[in-house]
């Protein structure tokens, strides 16, 4: 069974080098949808709490809400960086406030301080997929990830591998030791 969970980011990006209007800086609402597949918990009959998928999947993926998302060879990154630089604001400001975690992957590197992630590879749909797969599935038993935006669409299906052990009062993942981080359940008492 599968539990499914969707949200929204706004961000702006564009295609360098693409010949089409998507060369030019725009933005987009892209929905994404993660599924996560495992065995019914029988505690609490369902395969995880969907508020908590989205917790888990936000932490991260909130960097690239509200955020610019550019090619590291693309040349309006120096740009905006050097904007940024000259009007105070790249390494901060008051204002900045919703900031996710800063991650590396091989694929994107997030600058939550200046809301900027840095991509490898042009952040089409597809892109994003492959980005948000390789940032959550330690965490998470994805089988899809579906994301929309404006005209694009893409989803892939990944193959799930063994099952997570999880709380039966609360339903999210027990850590190293069997015991909740949520709710303080133990596995081993
Ligand atoms: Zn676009
Ligand atoms: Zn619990």
């Amino acid at each position: 069974m599968k539990s499914i969970t969707t949200f929204s980011l706004q961000y702006a990006h564009r295609f360098y080098g693409f010949k089409g209007e998507a060369q030019y800086l725009h933005g987009h609402t892209g929905i994404m949808t993660i599924e996560v597949e495992d065995c019914i918990n029988k505690g609490v009959n369902m395969v995880f709490p969907c508020n908590e998928i989205k917790k888990t999947a936000w932490s991260v993926l909130k960097n690239f809400d509200h955020a610019l998302i550019l090619r590291s060879d693309d040349p309006l990154l120096p740009a905006v960086l050097d904007v940024y630089e000259k009007q105070g604001i790249k390494n901060g400001s008051p204002q900045n406030t919703m900031m996710g975690c800063a991650f590396e992957t091989e694929l994107a590197q997030a600058y939550p301080n200046c809301r900027l992630v840095v991509t490898k590879e042009t952040m089409t749909v597809e892109g994003m997929i492959k980005i948000t797969y390789e940032l959550l599935k330690d965490k998470l038993n994805i089988s899809k990830i579906t994301f929309t935006s404006g005209d694009n669409a893409a989803s892939e299906i990944f193959e799930v591998t063994g099952t997570m052990d999880r709380c039966p009062l609360c339903g999210i993942a027990l850590d190293e030791h069997g015991k909740c981080p949520k709710c303080g359940y133990e596995k081993n008492k």
